[in-house]
């Protein structure tokens, strides 16, 4: 049985103090969710303030991106290491926005991938196919190269602590949400592949995340789909009210 998972990736939103109003805010709401796995991913600068004040509840931290190495000369980045020791478990890679603008590849996402699990951080790997790979008909094609080689080396028994998020990035941020049918296709075409290239009982067990305009009214008719395990949620994460009802998605 696979837990739901709902992440807020907060993008490049909220000072250190809003980032508090924000979680203080949730904490409260959400203490009586117990059959969903709640993250949220604020910016580098407010992972501890954040981590802190949630505590032991059961809302969870994750990060944005992390760098592969440990330490050292590589001006402006942070490590894995320093994401755990400021109180996150769950780290993003390979956002598509990462990929379009910060020249994010498969080969550096593999890195970060392969060292986040090392630490014992749990990556959400983000794979989807731009407007132009689903109309010229490359959508599979996109999604198993991301999937493929992001996650090449990564054992079944490590694949247990990785989620999948599809975002078409066609969705992402542009209110256009693909239909339930469309993200349940791609979402059992990666869980197939997943089979394929691990094995049974790791597709059966992994998370895979919806992403892309996700919103308290969508979320019931996607996360419905046999595939859909959760979401990964930008803009709606943003404010208590609709992440709330994300959260409660089942209720
Ligand atoms: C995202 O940032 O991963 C995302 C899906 O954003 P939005 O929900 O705003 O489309």
């Amino acid at each position: 049985m696979r837990i739901p998972v709902i992440a807020g990736n907060w993008k490049m939103n909220k000072t250190i103090s809003e980032a508090l109003d924000l979680v203080n805010d949730l904490k409260s709401r959400l203490t009586n969710v117990d059959d969903v796995t709640i993250i949220v991913c604020p910016t580098f600068l407010c992972i501890k303030s954040v981590a802190d004040a949630l505590g032991n509840s059961n809302i969870h931290v994750g990060a944005q991106n992390m760098f592969w190495e440990t330490s050292g000369a590589y001006t402006a980045e942070v490590s894995g290491e320093m994401l755990l020791e400021a109180g996150a478990e769950y780290v993003i890679i390979g956002h598509s926005e990462r990929r379009q603008y910060f020249g994010e590849t498969n080969e550096t996402v593999n890195k970060k991938v392969k060292k986040a699990l090392a630490l014992g951080l749990k990556p959400i790997v983000c794979v989807g196919e731009m407007l132009e790979d689903r109309e010229a008909g490359n959508t599979e094609k996109v999604v198993d190269d991301h999937l493929t080689n992001g996650l090449a080396g990564v054992s079944a028994d490590e694949m247990k602590n990785v989620i999948v998020a599809y975002e078409p990035v066609w969705a992402i941020g542009t209110g256009k949400t693909a239909t339930p049918e469309q993200a349940q296709e791609v979402h059992a075409f990666i869980r197939n592949r997943i089979a394929e290239l691990w094995n049974e009982e790791t597709a059966e067990a992994v998370v895979i995340q919806y992403g892309g305009s996700m919103k308290p009214g969508n979320v019931k008719e996607l996360l419905a789909q046999k595939d859909i395990d959760g979401g990964l949620i930008g803009g709606a994460a943003l404010k208590a009210d609709s992440f709330e009802e994300l959260a409660k998605f089942n209720k």
